[in-house]
Formats: structure tokens, sequence, C-alpha cells
């Protein structure tokens, strides 16, 4: 098992928190709204999370990781009022809402199947848990931090922070927040602007509603995510994630929630990953800009100028660490592309080097310097830089210029499987696909030059050595054979 370092360099109030000392994990991420297509935004979110669950398992942690759907109680405006966006888009789709909450669903799971991605252990619905969320409501009021009004619930902020910090999450105070929120209309049931529902009572016309204490309703957002994450990992538990765009308010009404109902901080690491932008514009669904992974796989997409594989859009994610934001470019992506290539290039040569008598290389201290980033809260670019180190060992050993000892090749493909493969969770095969072809049509030159070579014509024999290398191929004849790798790799 790793150190718990990991833990302990985590860009938070820690003093908030004790530290974690069990080797169970629970893991709670927000999961997607599913009424529309993921964008490559949201994927990114779910990405470093991944990055994030692979590690811990590798570290040796049982992990249980939960991430829900939300499939009800998102509404339109911001302000407790309107139609929920599933409703409106089965009406516009002329669907049954759990047909698009289906369909959107299958979507996901597709693509982030797509970028290689585990599952979460369990993967709840906001639907599925309608009496968990009505329990937990029942409670906030029983405990006098939330009041009814025409069969809608609301938190009252105010109250709370009288006892408790609203803010915290955030740093800010409660009055900093308040002017910064407009002021409550004639037409608002809500005591405080900061208030928010709990439970929203069902206009005649809404489609999705359940029956409760105070009449036909919905749950509010928030409340899916405090009734479940404590379903499945208990009332204090280590982890909850999300996108930073989530902190102010849905993290922060959490907190608030479930402080109401059992007296305690839910969660010990609150962790958000940055956003994604486009020309330093966040990825979203309302501004536009939002990719969807199947045109970035087919550049089917006016800013593309060619389409990306899913793991050299996943490198592209994990050469920036999760809490930094990540621009979108086509450079930035053909250069992921260029450096992929390579390095899974130099994973396949690792299994054919030889072994030598002495050692030049210190792989032992390229591992090392792998864990410390992974262990200086999951930094990712920095064990890229590594990998590409021991890519370079790789290509190196192979035309002779490193000497690795027996052992050092272990360590090296060891290297390899854990980091780039187990815990950055890329894939050798859809790169393979395209070297298979690539590596057929080298075999049939590579006979051609042998024949060539055997009736003495080295006039041709050197030019399909030249010819090859122009295009950064390079044919090495070796006792087995020849073989042949790119010269960019050397
Ligand atoms: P949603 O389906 O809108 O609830 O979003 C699902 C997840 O994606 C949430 O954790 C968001 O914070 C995250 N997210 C949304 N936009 C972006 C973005 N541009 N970059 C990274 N994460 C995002
Ligand atoms: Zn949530």
């Amino acid at each position: 098992m790793q150190s718990l370092e990991v833990f302990n360099t985590l860009s938070r109030k820690k003093e908030l928190f004790e530290p974690l000392n069990a080797p169970f994990v629970g893991l709670y991420v927000c999961g997607p709204t599913v009424y529309n297509d993921v964008h490559l935004g949201n994927c990114r979110t779910f990405i470093s999370f991944d990055l994030i669950y692979r590690y811990l398992v590798h570290s040796g942690y049982k992990v249980r990781y939960v991430r829900n759907i939300t499939d009800a109680g998102h509404l339109e405006g911001d302000r407790d009022e309107g139609d929920d966006k599933f409703s409106k888009k089965a009406k516009l789709e002329q669907l049954e809402p759990m047909e698009i909450v289906q369909k959107y669903t299958l979507g996901f799971h597709e693509v982030l199947r797509e970028f290689n991605t585990l599952p979460p252990s369990i993967e709840p619905t906001a639907t599925g848990h309608i009496c968990e969320q009505i329990e937990m409501v029942k409670k906030i009021l029983a405990n006098g931090y939330a009041y009814e009004v025409n069969g809608t619930v609301y938190f009252d902020v105010e109250k709370y922070n009288k006892q408790y910090d609203y803010g915290q999450l955030t740093n800010r105070q409660l009055e900093d927040l308040i002017s910064n929120t407009r002021e409550l209309g004639g037409q608002d049931e809500k005591r405080g602007r900061l208030d928010f529902a709990l439970w929203i009572n069902a206009k005649p016309e809404h489609i999705m509603r359940w029956p409760s204490p105070w009449g036909w309703g919905f749950p509010g957002w928030h409340i899916e995510c405090s009734a479940m994450s404590s379903k499945y990992l208990g009332d204090v538990f280590d982890i909850h994630g999300g996108g930073m765009d989530l902190q102010a308010t849905h993290h922060t009404n959490e907190i608030a929630q479930s402080q109401a109902c059992n007296h305690s901080a839910p969660v010990k690491y609150w962790m958000h990953t940055n956003m994604l932008t486009v020309n330093g514009v966040r990825m979203s669904k309302t501004a536009g800009n939002g990719f969807l992974p199947h045109e970035l796989f087919t550049g089917n997409h006016d800013l593309l100028e060619q389409g990306y594989s899913p793991m050299t859009v996943r490198f592209f994610m994990m050469q920036a660490h999760y809490r930094s934001t990540l621009d979108f470019s086509n450079e930035a992506l053909k250069a992921a592309e260029k450096g992929l290539k390579r390095l899974l290039g130099s994973i396949s040569l690792a299994e054919k080097l030889q072994p030598s008598e002495k050692s030049t290389v210190n792989i032992k201290e390229l591992i090392d310097k792998c864990y410390q980033a992974m262990n200086d809260d999951f930094n990712s670019p920095i064990v890229i830089s590594n990998l590409f180190e021991a890519s370079r060992i790789a290509n190196s050993a192979f035309i002779g210029k490193e000497q690795l000892t027996t052992s050092d090749i272990v360590d090296l493909k060891l290297l390899f499987k854990h980091f780039a493969f187990d815990i950055l969770g890329l894939k050798q095969e859809i790169l393979s696909e395209n070297n298979k072809v690539l590596d057929d049509v080298i075999a049939v030159l590579i006979e051609m030059r042998h024949e060539a070579k055997m009736k003495k014509d080295f006039a041709a024999s050197d030019r399909i050595r030249e010819e090859l290398k122009k295009i950064n191929i390079i044919l090495k004849d070796t006792k087995e054979g020849t073989i042949w790798t790119y010269e960019e790799e050397i």
C-alpha cells in the first residue's frame, strides 16, 4: 500500500477534516444530468475522477465509488420555479421523461467506456431514491432548518448560518453571498435570498411527480446527493468530488443539508476538478461550445481540424493537473496524439529489449518519482514526464545507447504497466489497430529489401531504407531479423 501522504496534500481547508486512516475509502462523485448528451467538459471531470479512483485502488484501498445519475429535479431557472429539464426535453422530443433518462444514460455509459473509465461500484439515480430524500427533508424540517410554503420546502440558510458556517467550502461570508444574490421579488415564497428548495410542489402540468407529506412534488437538485451519499457511504465519508462549478452552490448546499440533518460535516475531503475551456471560455451546454465526444472522434465539427481517438483525448487530459484549467486546441491535441504514439511505441519496444550485463540507467528512481507525483495530489503531468523519460530509455536501449539488466527490464515493463495502463488508464489497442496495418505494410517492404539484398541490388535495398527514413521510420538489422521504429523516439 502506498503512503497516506496523498490525502495530506489536497488543496483545501485541511483543518476542517481529520486525516484519513482506514484502508476503506468512500468516494462520491456528482454524476451527469441525463437530459442531454455529455460534452467533453463533463468528460474531463469524470476522467479525472477515474484517475483518482484508479490510483486509490492501485494503492491498496478498498474503494466504494458512488457516482449518481441526476434524472429529476434540475430546474430550468435558478429560482426554484419553472419546468424541470427532463420534462422540458421530454416534451421537445415527444418522449416519456424516463425515455429521455434512459437514452442519455446509455449514451453517457458508452462515451465513458470509450474513454476507458472504470464503472463506479454503485450508480444510484435520484428517481430511485425519492423516499430517502423525503426522509431527509422531514428530518431537516424537524430540526428547524427548513420551512414549508404551499407544498414547497425551503432550506433556511440564515438560520443555519447562525450555528454553522454556510460559506465554509469557498471561504465566503454570508453577508457577501447575500449581497451578490438577487433581491426577492413579490412572487417569491422564500424568506431569505439564499434559501433553496429541498422539495418542490408540482404544478398540475408537471409530469415527474411523487407523493410526499407536503403534497405531490419532486425533489430539489441538491438533496439527492446528500441522501444517496449517506445511504451508501454513511453520514460521514472520505471524498466527495465534482467539477469546480459545483463548489459554490451544489456542494455548499449539500454540506448544509447534511449538517442540518445529522449534525455532522458529511465529507472529509472535497475535491474539485477544474474546467475544460475553449478559447478561455468554459465548455458548457448553454454556451454552445461543447463538443460531443463522437464529434471529436470523427472530426465532424467546425472547430476541429481532424478526428482524435479517445485515448488521444484521455492522454491530452492527463497532461494537465486536474486542478488546472485545460484549454482545448487542435495543436494541443495533435501534440498529445504524437506523444501518445511515441509512448505506446516504446512500450511495445520494451517487450523486445535484450538484457545487458551492466546497467546505465536507474529505473527504480523513475518509479519512485512517479509514486511521489501521484502522492502529491495526483500529479499526472509529472507522471507523464517520467513516462517519457522511460520511453527515451527504452528507445535508446533498443539501439544500444543505454544498457539495461534483466531486472531493469522487468522494472521498466512494470513502470509502463502500472503508470501508463493501470493508473493513467491508457490502452494499447486503439493505436495498435492502426499500427497493425502499418506493421503489415512495413513487413512487406522489409521483405522486399531483404530480397533485393539477396540479389545484391543494393541500390534498391538502400532506397527502401532511405525512403522509409524520410517518413521517420527507421529499419534496424538485428540477430533476429529486421525491425522498425520511429526515428523521433530515438
Ligand atoms: P452536469 O451534467 O451539467 O451536472 O455536469 C456533470 C459534471 O461535469 C459536473 O461535475 C460538472 O461540474 C462537470 N463539468 C461541467 N462543465 C465542465 C467543464 N467545462 N469542464 C470540466 N467539468 C465540467
Ligand atoms: Zn451532486
